[in-house]
């Protein structure tokens, strides 16, 4: 890529002044004419996602979730619903559910959300659940404790086939990502890629996160490089 079309591509956008050093680290993986890969920021507070059996218990019987906004078939979408957490030393309060109801009950929080709680809550990639913590989750109805199931979320990218195809990805593969702006830069390692299909390309990071780099929703991060395979720990 030229330091010309380098520059058209970064504007419109806050000023990125590391884009030559970006393109030497990922010209390894990426096709020269991907460069540079920009990917949208979800920042994800607190969320829940449960079974339809806890949504009834919680809400009521044949309870529907009402999402806040175009909710596409098979797609995950956000609701008017909110339940309240309660953990050994503290709450977490208006925790927003996601939909569609799922086969297993998950809550994805951050560190900072865990020691308000009073829990130890270890990282793991969405539906690794063994041995993570409980917690008692408040309804309009009922008040429901979880044996297990609240997570802080790996930080991942989702994209769909295509995608994954030019940027040289497949699904679990790892990589690096570098946020703009010139307070608080910072580069995101082990960042899981999830492909599949009808997902915008998006990178999610929970609030800890985020604040530490001083990105929001709609910010853009440059995909850097591929990295080995690491497991998320406790
Ligand atoms: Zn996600």
């Amino acid at each position: 890529m030229t330091a010309n079309a380098s520059e058209s591509l970064s504007s419109g956008c806050e000023s990125y002044r590391s884009t030559a050093s970006i393109h030497h680290l990922a010209s390894a993986v990426l096709p020269a004419s991907e460069l540079p890969v920009q990917i949208p920021v979800v920042v994800m507070a607190p969320h829940a996602h449960f079974t339809s059996a806890m949504i009834e218990e919680l809400f009521c019987d044949r309870y529907h979730l009402h999402p806040s906004g175009v909710a596409l078939p098979g797609q995950r979408f956000a609701t008017l619903e909110t339940v309240d957490l309660i953990g050994p030393q503290g709450w977490l309060r208006k925790v927003q559910v996601i939909g569609p109801p799922r086969a297993t009950n998950q809550i994805e929080i951050s560190r900072t959300n865990a020691l308000v709680l009073g829990l130890r809550v270890p990282v793991r990639e969405s539906g690794d659940l063994i041995g993570t913590p409980g917690i008692t989750v408040q309804g309009p109805r009922s008040q429901v404790a979880l044996g297990t199931g609240v997570i802080c979320a790996l930080r991942h990218v989702h994209m769909n086939p295509e995608q994954a195809k030019r940027f040289g990805l497949k699904d679990r593969d790892r990589v690096e990502v570098a946020t703009r702006g010139t307070n608080r830069r910072l580069f995101f390692q082990d960042v899981l890629v999830r492909v599949s299909p009808r997902v915008s390309l998006e990178l999610h990071l929970d609030t800890d996160e985020a604040n530490a780099a001083g990105v929001h929703t709609g910010d853009f991060v440059v995909l850097t490089r591929r990295i080995g395979e690491v497991t998320a720990s406790n």
